[in-house]
């Protein structure tokens, strides 16, 4: 491959899980400005700065305890994941979003997966499709 195609690929290679801190641990030591919407002891939800909808909230736990993506999930992991789906409720709610909206995780590379720290995407305002691309 020449030079200039394997820089091309390496830009359009899918992102994979390193452990290496995240721009979502600047959002929540406030290096980084966010939008919030919620907040408890475990989880934080701000809006995504490139929203796919007219309603699109990021739920995030607080301490990421390799929780990179879902697939990392261990044992110990059971109660916060039931926490950040219960938390995606209750903004639903706040958000007004009673007549419909979709939580999606997007898992590793083929799942467009960009931020290796467990998110929830929360997403109304609008009629979804199915199925998704
Ligand atoms: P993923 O692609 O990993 O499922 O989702 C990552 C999400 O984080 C994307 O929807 C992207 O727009 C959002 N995002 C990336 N950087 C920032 C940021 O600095 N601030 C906010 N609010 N969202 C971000």
């Amino acid at each position: 491959m020449a030079d200039g195609e394997e820089a091309a690929a390496q830009v359009a290679a899918p992102l994979r899980d390193t452990g290496a801190p995240t721009i979502f641990d600047k959002i929540l030591k406030k290096e980084i400005p966010s939008t919030a919407v919620y907040e408890d002891d475990l989880v934080y939800a701000f809006r995504d700065i490139s929203p796919q909808a007219p309603t699109h909230i990021l739920i995030i736990p607080k301490q990421r305890d390799g929780l990179t993506q879902l697939i990392k999930a261990e044992e110990k992991h059971k109660e916060l994941l039931g926490h950040l789906l219960y938390a995606a409720k209750l903004i639903a709610v706040q958000e007004g979003l009673e007549e419909g909206y979709r939580v999606v995780i997007n898992d590793g590379p083929d799942g467009c997966q960009s931020v290796y720290h467990l998110h929830l995407h929360l997403l109304g305002g609008r009629k979804m499709k199915w199925p998704p691309g």
